[in-house]
């Protein structure tokens, strides 16, 4: 057996991040009908910031939240706190689809980050938010060939990065595997991405948003003057209602196939001791990607454990949510080798968590907007594995469409078109497995792309985590 293999008998099979002492108790479960001046569906951070910006712009409107389980328990509680400036699931993606607008979307990114980071100062959120910057990793030369020239591309879109050659970034943190690295300073943020979800609802709480928990809705409909959603023993009735659900089925059926379900699953070590965090660098704490199609992401937390994630983002027959795939030992036996092949020099650490979570995958990468029912109903989803910091944009962006604001957001080509819709089944899991083994393919060949993969490039399609 491999050694590897060793460190995973001890891991709990829940996400380390909720289970914490810091936990809230959930609010009670709504029970009659209410009315509200804005509804919101959802208490994961999109859910959490459009309440939370709503209450700030006008303290008088009467908001409510209703959750189908608990605030943060869905992907808001269990990613791995990366918390970028980037709005488009990174700076190559943004600029292939929406060149024209890019330095605007630079710009905001980066009042968005400086936005949630005031925020915590504000109400005096402890989310472990550390603006370590991100570092990302080529572990082959073919992932390294674009990294020279990146530097002066992103200055021209206002951005600061620096190139860091294999003695360089394995100087700043030891593993052997790194070929080159790209070093970004101030563009990401590292976050306890439960504290996160929780120090927003109590935000929210002091604001006087008020929150039903254990509260599935069920249906929405509309009249004239407002929408009703309807739960198991309620309602609530609003003139104006986000959406905030994510991955989970739209209460909006022609929303649906533009996101699917992708499973990705994270490890967390056991704290380091001193002598190992000498063993590996890293005193910078940075937030590390590596470059490949499939890649690791991978944090160091307040206690000096190592989140390692990502790598296979697997999709399930039939936008498969269920909870038997929040475990896959397949997954973390993977996992759990390429930790030691990165950092031999941890041999004997043990891994103390494992769990998956579920991504809100959209074909572009990127958030995307929309209303129904004469603008009265808002939604945004399709972060595609990097909302922790771009889920407060959407909130801000989706307010101004439910009331109506023509802003600088509003007018900006990513929030008014839309993704590709995925084709259903079985043409849906037949398209994304064949992606899914072509980008595997890729990984072992130097990058080289298949004609399929290329094909989808043509088209702007994609599959990612
Ligand atoms: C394993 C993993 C790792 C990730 N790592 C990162 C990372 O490092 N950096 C990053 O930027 N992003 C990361 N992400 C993505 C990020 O977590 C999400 O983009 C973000 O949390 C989305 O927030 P949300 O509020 O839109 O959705 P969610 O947190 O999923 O919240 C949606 C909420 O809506 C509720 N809901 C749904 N339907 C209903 C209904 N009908 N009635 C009532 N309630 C309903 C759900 O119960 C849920 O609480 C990761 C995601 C996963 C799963």
């Amino acid at each position: 057996m491999e050694a590897s293999l060793k460190a995973l008998a001890d891991a709990e099979p829940v996400p380390y991040w909720t289970a914490d002492p810091a936990r809230p108790a959930a609010t009670a479960t709504l029970v009659g009908a209410t009315d509200a001046d804005l509804a919101i569906v959802g208490a994961g951070y999109t859910g959490l910031w459009t309440a939370l910006l709503a209450k700030e712009a006008d303290p008088s409107t009467d908001v409510v939240v209703v959750e189908g389980r608990e605030a943060g328990w869905a992907a808001s509680g269990r990613n791995g706190g990366f918390c970028s400036a980037s709005l488009t699931h990174g700076f190559g993606n943004g600029l292939a689809r929406f060149e024209p607008e890019m330095a605007t979307l630079q710009r905001l990114g980066m009042d968005n980050l400086d936005g949630i980071e005031a925020t915590l100062r504000r109400y005096d959120i402890d989310a472990e938010f550390e603006r370590t910057g991100a570092l990302d990793v080529a572990t082959a030369p073919w992932q390294a060939e674009h990294f020279a020239e990146e530097p002066e591309l992103l200055a021209q879109y206002g951005a600061e990065v620096e190139y860091l050659d294999r003695d360089a970034v394995q100087a700043l943190v030891h593993s052997p595997t790194y070929v080159a690295g790209l070093l970004d300073r101030s563009g990401t943020a590292l976050v306890h991405p439960a504290k996160l979800a929780w120090g927003l609802k109590a935000a929210c709480q002091q604001l006087g948003v008020r929150f039903h928990e254990h509260t599935p809705v069920r249906a929405l409909a509309s009249d004239r003057a407002a929408v009703t959603l309807s739960t198991d023993y309620g309602s609530v009735r609003a003139p104006r209602v986000v959406l905030a659900t994510n991955v989970f089925p739209s209460l909006l059926r022609r929303v649906r196939p533009y996101v699917v379900p992708v499973w990705d699953y994270a490890l967390m070590t056991e704290p380091l001791t001193a002598a190992q965090r000498t063993a590996i660098g890293w005193e910078g704490r940075q937030g590390i990607g590596d470059a490949g199609n499939q890649f690791h992401y991978y944090r160091q937390t307040a206690d000096h454990r190592i989140l390692w994630g990502g790598y296979d983002a697997v999709y399930y027959y039939g936008n498969g949510l269920d909870a038997r795939h929040e475990h896959r030992a397949e997954t973390y036996a993977t996992l759990a080798g390429t930790f030691f092949r990165t950092f031999p020099q941890l041999e004997g650490l043990r891994f103390s968590h494992r769990w998956g979570g579920a991504i809100d995958t959209c074909s572009r990468f990127t958030a995307f907007w929309g209303t129904a029912h004469q603008g009265r109903v808002g939604y945004v989803l399709g972060y595609t594995g990097l909302g922790v910091g771009a889920t407060r944009f959407g909130a801000r962006v989706v307010l101004d469409l439910v009331y109506g604001r023509d802003t600088e957001a509003t007018r900006l080509a990513m929030v008014r078109s839309k993704p590709i819709p995925f084709p259903p089944e079985p043409l849906r899991s037949a398209g994304i497995n064949l992606t899914r083994w072509s980008i595997a393919r890729a990984d072992r060949n130097d990058g080289r792309r298949n004609l399929w993969l290329r094909t989808l490039d043509r088209l702007g399609m994609g599959f990612d985590s």
